[in-house]
């Protein structure tokens, strides 16, 4: 049973907690008084307020064994309005959608010559489309992701490489001075793995894995991100394969990431680019094959090491690194299936996210969504 609250004060608290669960999958008041353990009667209080805000509505009638006819409750996707903001090394992305996680306005966009002329016309942009004639529904928040490292908690984007004309400075500030909205920073790989739990429902614990010019992790543990104490944790790319390797940038030496990243497998395979490195490799080319199964190598390390730490059940590769699942699934699978302890006794699932385009984006206003159900989605 799901717990409820049961004072009148958290009547609100409630409301969250039922459209929560009705965003989930549609559910009678029947349904709903059951995984509540509130009364009929108050459950329809609550859910009369909610259709009368706009915010729910009745769908359709089913037929129950009893013989009782009950109506399913529905989200109203055009109750509001979530805000994802992309900034990335290959510049920025905004997608609005409606409450049902429908995409309802895009835009891809160039970086201006410093962050606060990106800033302002990101802003410029998101209002237009607020204030198009059929987007009337109220935004309920704005998330931004970004590459890491950023202090998610001040809304600060530190020193990601790759994206110095951001560096240090404070994102969610200049959002908020300029929209009336709770506004959100998180680390990219942090709302690529939650939307991915949350649009396959995906069960148990999960490692997240994508390369760009890094090697980012995200680790979701009992349906919650692991971030560690300051937020920091997870860094998987930051962990040693060669002890006696150069200094990385993080001051660590022969981190995974200097070995597997996507630039460093592009110069391995002497290719132009990674579409080109993956071409070449799906026609055969011998070098682009064996650069990608030395990249393959050392994230079997890092899953293997991920494995032996905790055990996640999905282990998921998201990014640039979905183009090369034809290469790198079998081989993290055999890997596992020879070095990780507990392979022989449980199963695990390595598979490729299924985000697709705009994934970035649209993870970043999924995790608005979800800021706004649950308040906070750490450990
Ligand atoms: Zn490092």
């Amino acid at each position: 049973m799901i717990k409820a609250h049961n004072s009148a004060i958290m009547r609100e608290s409630n409301q969250r907690l039922i459209v929560d669960m009705i965003r989930k999958k549609p559910l009678s008041r029947a349904d709903l008084s059951r995984a509540m353990g509130l009364s009929r009667a108050a459950v329809t209080i609550l859910t009369d307020s909610l259709i009368e805000q706009g915010i729910i509505m009745n769908g359709d009638v089913v037929k129950s064994e009893s013989g009782r006819r009950p109506t399913l409750l529905h989200l109203n996707p055009n109750a509001f309005i979530s805000i994802g903001i992309d900034l990335s090394r290959d510049g920025c992305e905004i997608l609005l959608t409606d409450f049902s996680g429908n995409e309802i306005f895009g835009k891809k966009m160039d970086f201006l010559e410093s962050a606060e002329k990106t800033v302002a016309l990101i802003c410029e942009e998101i209002s237009l489309a607020l204030t198009n004639g059929s987007n009337s529904a109220t935004p309920l928040g704005i998330c931004i992701c970004a590459p890491g490292p950023i202090d998610s908690e001040k809304g600060m984007i530190l020193n990601p490489s790759g994206l110095s004309l951001f560096h240090n400075y404070n994102v969610k500030h200049a959002f908020s001075s300029r929209f009336a909205l709770p506004v959100y920073l998180e680390k990219d790989t942090n709302v690529l793995a939650l939307a991915e739990k949350n649009r396959n429902n995906v069960q148990g614990d999960m490692l997240f894995l994508l390369a760009d010019h890094g090697i980012g992790c995200s680790i979701i543990k009992n349906g919650h991100l692991f971030t560690g104490r300051d937020g920091m944790g997870g860094e998987l790319g930051h962990t040693t394969v060669d002890i006696n390797g150069p200094t990385c940038a993080c001051g660590n030496v022969g981190c995974a990431e200097l070995y597997a990243s996507i630039p460093a497998t592009v110069q391995k395979a002497g290719a132009s680019s990674w579409n080109d490195l993956i071409c070449r490799a799906e026609n055969g080319d011998q070098k682009a094959m064996t650069a990608l199964r030395e990249q393959g190598k050392i994230l079997s390390v890092l899953c293997i090491n991920a494995v032996n730490l905790f055990e996640p059940l999905n282990i998921v590769l998201g990014g640039e690194l979905t183009n090369a699942d034809f290469v790198l699934k079998e081989m993290i699978e055999n890997a596992l299936d020879r070095a990780a302890f507990s392979r022989k006794v449980h199963q695990f699932h390595v598979y490729s996210s299924c985000l697709g385009k705009n994934a970035r984006a649209y993870a970043a206003a999924m995790t608005a969504l979800e800021y706004y159900f649950n308040g906070g989605m750490h450990l």
